[in-house]
C-alpha cells in the first residue's frame, strides 16, 4: 500500500545548489543577470547549459542530462521497503569511481540508481541498512550508523574493489562523517543535499574542484 506524499524521497535542487556548480562570475554572457538565475531558468527547462561560455563540453552535457531528469515527487512506501545491502555497479564502474552510500529504503536505492544511470555516471551505490528508512529519516533516527556502512563494504568486498579507501555519504548524513571515518578507515566526502546533484558533485571530484 502506498500513500502520495508532496515531498520526494530525494530532494529536488533549488536554483541556488545547482547555481554552485555553475563558474560563479555572474558575467551575465549567457543572458542572464547572474548565474543562480540562469540554474532557475535551467531547472524550469527555458535555457540551456551551451548558453553560458565558461562551461566546457562535458560540464554543459551533464548539467543538460541533470536538469532533463524526472523529479516530481513519488510515491512513498508507508511500509519501508528495503533493498539489500548488496552494492549495485552503474555503468560498469572500475577501480577508480566512486562508492556512493546511501539508506536501504527501496525508493532512495531506486531513485539514486536511475540519477547515475541517466546521466552516464559510473559509480559503485552502495545501500547500508537503515531499517528501510530514507537517509533524512535514518539520520534523524540515528539509523545511519557507521557500523552498518563497515558491514555492507566489507559484505561486498569492497576494500579489495577500489584503487582508494574513499567514500561518499549524502549530504544529509553530514554529522556521521567523523563516525563513519574513524570506523572504516576510509576517507570520507559529503555529497550535496540533494541527489539529483550527485553527478554533478562526482564529477566537480573527479576534476579535483572539491
Ligand atoms: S555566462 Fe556562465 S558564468 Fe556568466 S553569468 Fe551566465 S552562468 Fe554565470
Amino acid at each position: 500500500m502506498a500513500v502520495e506524499q508532496e515531498m520526494a524521497a530525494i530532494y529536488p535542487p533549488s536554483p541556488e545548489d545547482l547555481a554552485e556548480y555553475l563558474p560563479a562570475s555572474d558575467c551575465g554572457k549567457c543572458g542572464y543577470a547572474s548565474c543562480e538565475a540562469l540554474a532557475a531558468a535551467l531547472l524550469r527547462l527555458e535555457a540551456h547549459a551551451d548558453q553560458c561560455p565558461e562551461l566546457d563540453p562535458e560540464w554543459q552535457t551533464l548539467i543538460a542530462a541533470t536538469v532533463a531528469l524526472d523529479t516530481s515527487p513519488i510515491p512513498y512506501n508507508i511500509m519501508m521497503e528495503q533493498h539489500p545491502c548488496a552494492v549495485l555497479e552503474i555503468n560498469e564502474p572500475d577501480e577508480q569511481s566512486p562508492l556512493l552510500v546511501t539508506a536501504n529504503f527501496q525508493d532512495t536505492v531506486a531513485i539514486m540508481a536511475r540519477i547515475l544511470r541517466e546521466t552516464g555516471t559510473k559509480a559503485f551505490l552502495l545501500p547500508t541498512f537503515t531499517h528501510g528508512y530514507s537517509v533524512d529519516n535514518a539520520v534523524h533516527e540515528k539509523m545511519f550508523k557507521a557500523v552498518e556502512v563497515l558491514k555492507a563494504i566489507r559484505e561486498n568486498h569492497l576494500e579489495q574493489r577500489l584503487a582508494r579507501p574513499l567514500l561518499f555519504i549524502p549530504g544529509l548524513a553530514d554529522k556521521e562523517k567523523n563516525s563513519i571515518r574513524q570506523l572504516t578507515r576510509f576517507e570520507v566526502l559529503v555529497g550535496p543535499v540533494s541527489g539529483f546533484l550527485v553527478p554533478l558533485h562526482l564529477l566537480a571530484w573527479r576534476q579535483g574542484l572539491l
